[in-house]
This record gives structure tokens, C-alpha cells and sequence, in this order.
């Protein structure tokens, strides 16, 4: 592919006047990219029981991918990692006492699912795509630098909790065609229940859990 000279010194001008942005954005990734490792090493962690091992295999997750944390009272699961061959599920040792292990493997399954559709890089580039639109911007009306990243904000923001609510149903679904929706229906209300897991309104980044816990229990029962 032909790249004149004049392009790839427009292109080398805006690495290198905007390198503060280009830096955050390369310590997003960096910082999503080792958190498994990070994690690990800052925390107590363990494998999973043998009949833990044998539910997550039964729901299609790699039992070597999750690692139990102990993390105190804190009630929780979550995917470390850009992909399901270098990722980790991280799940708490409190929201095991809290669930059964069909659950907790359904719970796993959900997390595995933001590994095994990329979900962490989906996300990752929304401010990603929000700087290069600001640099681009800023092109366009080189006066107003600010105004142009100000206007881009509410966007930006917009499609961050469309893209974050899109991948929450999506990693449902994932554990949906895995284990039945039924479980993890169980595992949401059980944790709704103690408290650990809340709605968070029209702005969260989460969608409503009534609306979750539907669609599990409605696909369940087609
Ligand atoms: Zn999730």
C-alpha cells in the first residue's frame, strides 16, 4: 500500500503533539492487559474445589481460566484480561458461601463470556475511539481544541453505557446457551436478596437486574 510522504508526516505530527493522549490510551490497554497478572500478585487466590472444577467444565468454562479470590466479606466476580486464552474469572470466596456451585459456575460463565466475546477491548474502545475523535476534531476547528473534546463528551459518554449495558446482556446470553438461564436467574435474585447486587437507575452502567433476570427465565422457558 502507497502512503505519501506528506500523510506520514500529518500522521507523525499527531502522535507526537498529542502523545499525552496516545499515552493514556497505551496505559489503558497495558493496565487491561495485565490486570490477570496483577491481580494474582496482589491478592490471595486459589483454584477451584474439584466439584467446583466439574460444574465450571459442565458449563463450558476452562476450570485452569478462574481462580477463587479471597477478598474479605466483598461478594463479587469479575473478568481480568483481553481475551479467554490470557484472562482470568476472578470470583470471591463470600459469593461462593453464598451460592450454591451451579450458580457460582453460572456466575463464572457470565464472566468467562466478556472474555470469550471481547468484551474488554469493545470497551476499551470507546475512549479509544472518543481521542481519535477529539484529534480528528481538532483538525476540523483547530481554534477550539477544548470545545471540540467537550462536545464529544456527552457522546462519549452515551455510548460507554450503551456499549457496557450491550455487553452485560450479551455475557448473559453467552451463559444462557451454556447453563440455561435458570442459574444464573437464581444467582442474581439470591445476591439481589443479600443485598450485594443493586440496580443502578436509567444511568447506571449496568442494565436493570428485573430486566436481566427476565430475559434469562423468559429464553429459559422458550
Ligand atoms: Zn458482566
Amino acid at each position: 500500500m502507497f502512503v505519501s510522504q506528506p500523510t506520514l508526516t500529518a500522521a507523525a505530527a499527531l502522535l507526537t503533539t498529542w502523545w499525552e493522549l496516545w499515552l493514556v490510551v497505551v496505559c489503558g490497554v497495558a493496565a487491561a492487559a495485565t490486570a490477570p497478572l496483577v491481580v494474582s500478585y496482589t491478592h490471595r487466590t486459589r483454584a477451584p474445589t474439584a466439584t467446583q472444577r466439574r460444574r465450571l467444565a459442565a458449563a463450558g468454562v476452562p476450570p485452569d481460566r478462574v481462580r477463587l479470590l479471597a477478598a474479605g466479606d466483598a461478594v463479587g466476580a469479575f473478568a481480568a484480561g483481553l481475551s479467554p486464552r490470557v484472562g482470568r474469572v476472578f470470583v470471591t470466596t463470600a459469593l461462593c458461601a453464598e451460592l450454591d456451585d451451579t450458580e457460582v459456575a453460572a456466575v463464572a460463565c457470565h464472566e468467562y463470556g466478556h472474555l470469550a466475546r471481547r468484551h474488554v477491548p469493545l470497551r476499551l474502545g470507546v475512549p479509544t475511539v472518543f481521542a481519535a475523535a477529539w484529534v480528528a476534531g481538532t483538525q476540523v476547528v483547530p481554534q477550539s481544541p477544548f470545545l471540540v473534546g467537550l462536545a464529544l463528551l456527552v457522546p462519549t459518554i452515551v455510548l460507554s453505557v450503551v456499549a457496557a449495558r450491550w455487553t452485560e446482556f450479551d455475557a448473559d446470553g453467552f451463559a444462557r446457551t451454556r447453563t440455561g438461564g435458570e442459574a444464573l436467574a437464581n444467582a442474581l435474585g439470591h445476591l439481589a436478596a443479600a443485598g450485594h447486587v443493586v440496580d443502578g437507575g436509567r444511568l447506571s452502567r449496568h442494565p436493570s437486574l428485573d430486566g436481566r433476570i427476565g430475559r434469562l427465565r423468559r429464553d429459559h422457558g422458550e
